[in-house]
């Protein structure tokens, strides 16, 4: 091959390569509003979540099945939950110090200071549910449904403590969640059952509301804080649980199974 010839080859190798998309995943801008949650990172799936400005709930299907069971059960989720909570507990110490002027109970009661939790994938575990639905990590609402109302989702130890330890620093416990009004006493039971009581307010969806869940919850903490109450952290497994504002910080739980906009 003359000299030539190899620097021609050479030339349009590059220009093919030059010319060619690389692959890369969807960039979407997030915004989470004024006071912005920078809770910690997210864990997912990469490019195989769906982008953050989705309009539609999404399910992981049972392509991925191997991966998200071996993340649930060989200890992976156990200790990026004790990650969060305890980020969560670190960042609250010092917000609390913060707005309250001390970490006495009785102070942080006068000033009014909150959490907010989710429920679904927060504090019950949907993965014994989803794993083996028929395909796995798919939504199958019915059972769901039969699942939340009769207390067979397991509860997730490790935020039910974050959960009682912020009522032991003397917070007020604010519970959102995507259910509907019509399971409020189910879930009430379940939640009792689950040794979690003493909540301020439990907020439910009204029926035939399909508001996204951000604007739903953002709407909600809203109106928490225009009663004079505090937002600190928001527990949950979706951005969508801190979205928009009205909390100080946002803390998202590892959820590999679904996302919700
Ligand atoms: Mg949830």
């Amino acid at each position: 091959m003359s000299r030539a010839f190899r620097i021609i080859v050479l030339a349009l190798t590059t220009a093919l390569l030059i010319s060619m998309p690389l692959a890369s995943p969807a960039v979407v801008t997030v915004d989470p509003g004024a006071k912005v949650s920078a809770g910690k990172t997210i864990i997912g799936t990469g490019q195989n979540l769906p982008t953050l400005d989705s309009t539609q709930a999404w399910d992981i299907g049972s392509e991925a099945k191997d991966q998200v069971i071996a993340y649930y059960t060989d200890g992976a989720v156990a200790r990026d939950r004790r990650d969060l909570v305890s980020s969560a507990k670190s960042w609250t110490r010092t917000w609390l110090k913060e707005t309250c002027g001390s970490l006495k109970p009785a102070a942080v009661k006068a000033c009014d200071a909150a959490a907010v939790f989710d429920i679904d994938d927060t504090l019950f575990s949907s993965y014994s549910v989803s794993s083996t639905n028929s395909p796995a990590f798919t939504y199958d609402p019915e059972r769901s449904m039969v699942a939340e109302t009769t207390c067979e989702l397991p509860i997730i130890k490790t935020t039910r403590n974050l959960l009682k330890d912020f009522q032991r620093w003397g917070m007020n416990i604010f519970l959102i969640t995507g259910r509907s009004e019509t399971e409020r006493k189910e879930t009430i039971k379940c939640l009792n059952a689950a040794g979690i009581s003493g909540w301020k307010q439990l907020t439910m969806r009204q029926t035939g509301d399909k508001t996204p869940a951000s604007s739903y919850k953002a709407n909600a903490r809203k109106g928490i804080e225009a009663t004079g109450v505090e937002i600190g952290p928001s527990i949950g497994d979706q951005v969508s649980d801190m979205s928009f504002g009205y909390l100080g910080r946002g803390f998202l739980m590892p959820n590999l199974m679904y996302f919700i906009p």
